[in-house]
């Protein structure tokens, strides 16, 4: 990258920037604050009262009591832990989930198929969205837990997960949805709904990584997996990690703040650069559905070029942005999203994922919708031609 430069981050589902405020809210709990929440001392006391407040803050912004939220260490034990947890208590050997989770669902369902636990994949729609009888359809007697993702980390499409969540309740099955992507971008009230576990995590709202959530409702019966010990009430061992939970909690609070009029900035700046990419670039094309998807996020493939190389000449111009998922950047093969969706290997390999957050501003944008076009066309030069015999 140029050395003078500045970022321009638009890559916001893969992580965030850690906001200045939780940043100060974190750093008094590693350097005075140190003491072990369960210490009976008042530098421990004062890790405990941190962590009760964390805990309230977290279910502030998803409507719920604070007795009904785990920390954890991220989005992907939430996941494994939800789903572990309604096997055990159920002693039932079915999954349902869906084609286009995160690799924190759907390896963790591979995994279980070789334990002899069944799964089903439902498939999506081309536009990314996901048809509501083929879930009810795939419901058996056996089926321990119902796993669907509130928003899609590549698309940003939408899920109607609390739809999803009544037909379990009707049906007696457990609902689990991984709303990592959506916390904090939709409006999330687990008072509204019959959400059974909710998994969530701190670097996609501007808290550290290593910390995570999972919401799991009062009633709900839960095993602990994977990390047995005293500390969350008995349902998740190890001792806390206060500082990250501190500011985690602190996340909550902005995000919370920034749920109405700072997601309608986000989304006219998102849309302002779909649109400007759309009619200046005639090889773009959007991918998944228009509407029914996240204010952020716009996925977008550019035919017949590489993603990869656009992700190179991007970088070069400071712009951050990835292709497909994070997880699958850097490997040649087409995201399993996209091909769920049906979308070409073609067009898979040329998509790209531009994610907005709070920190974009519109001269940012403007300068992509400057840079981007002449960098498909340079490519589109220098494209190896295919010859005719
Ligand atoms: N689920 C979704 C939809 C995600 O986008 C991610 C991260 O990209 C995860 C789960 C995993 O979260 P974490 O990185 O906190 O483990």
């Amino acid at each position: 990258m140029l050395d003078s430069l500045p970022v321009i981050y638009l890559d916001n589902n893969a992580t965030t920037k850690v906001a200045p405020s939780v940043f100060e809210a974190m750093t008094p709990f590693l350097t005075e604050y140190y003491g072990n929440p369960s210490s009976i001392y008042a530098i421990g006391a004062d890790a405990a009262k941190a962590l009760t407040q964390a805990r309230e803050q977290v279910a502030n912004l998803l409507h719920c009591e604070a007795k009904e939220i785990i920390f954890t260490s991220c989005g992907t034990e939430s996941d494994n832990t939800a789903i572990e947890s309604a096997l055990r208590t159920t002693r039932k050997r079915h999954v349902v989930t869906t084609q286009v989770e995160h690799s924190a669902v759907r390896n963790y369902c591979e995994h279980l198929e070789s334990r002899n636990v069944a799964v089903t994949y439902i498939p999506v729609n081309s536009d990314g969205t996901l048809e509501i009888k083929e879930i009810e359809r795939a419901i058996r007697a056996d089926t321990a837990i119902v796993s669907i993702m509130w928003a899609n980390n590549e698309t940003g499409v939408l899920f109607p997960v609390e739809e999803i969540a009544e037909i379990c309740k009707t049906k007696g099955v457990l609902f689990h949805t991984d709303a990592v992507q959506a916390v904090g971008k939709i409006p999330i009230n687990l008072q509204k709904n019959k959400i059974d576990f909710l998994s969530l995590s701190g670097h996609k709202i501007h808290a550290s990584k290593g910390v995570g959530a999972l919401f799991v409702r009062s009633g709900v019966r839960f095993s602990p997996y994977l990390i047995g010990g005293g500390q969350e009430h008995g349902k998740r061992g190890g001792t806390e990690n206060v500082a990250s939970i501190v500011g985690f909690g602190r996340a909550a609070v902005l995000a919370e703040a920034n749920l109405q009029d700072e997601q309608i900035r986000i989304k006219a700046l998102r849309d302002r650069l779909e649109s400007g990419i759309l009619q200046s670039i005639p090889c773009a094309r959007l991918n998944g559905h228009p509407s029914s998807r996240l204010p952020n996020t716009t996925h977008i493939s550019f035919e017949g070029i590489e993603a990869r190389n656009i992700l190179l000449m991007l970088d070069q111009h400071g712009i951050c942005c990835s292709a497909g998922s994070a997880c699958t950047t850097g490997s040649l093969e087409p995201s399993h999203v996209l091909r769920a969706m049906g979308i070409s290997s073609s067009l898979a390999r040329s998509a790209i994922r531009f994610s907005l957050g709070v920190y974009n501003q519109e001269h940012e944008i403007n300068r992509v919708l400057d840079i981007l076009p002449k960098i498909i066309s340079q490519l589109q030069e220098t494209r190896p031609q295919t010859t005719v015999l």
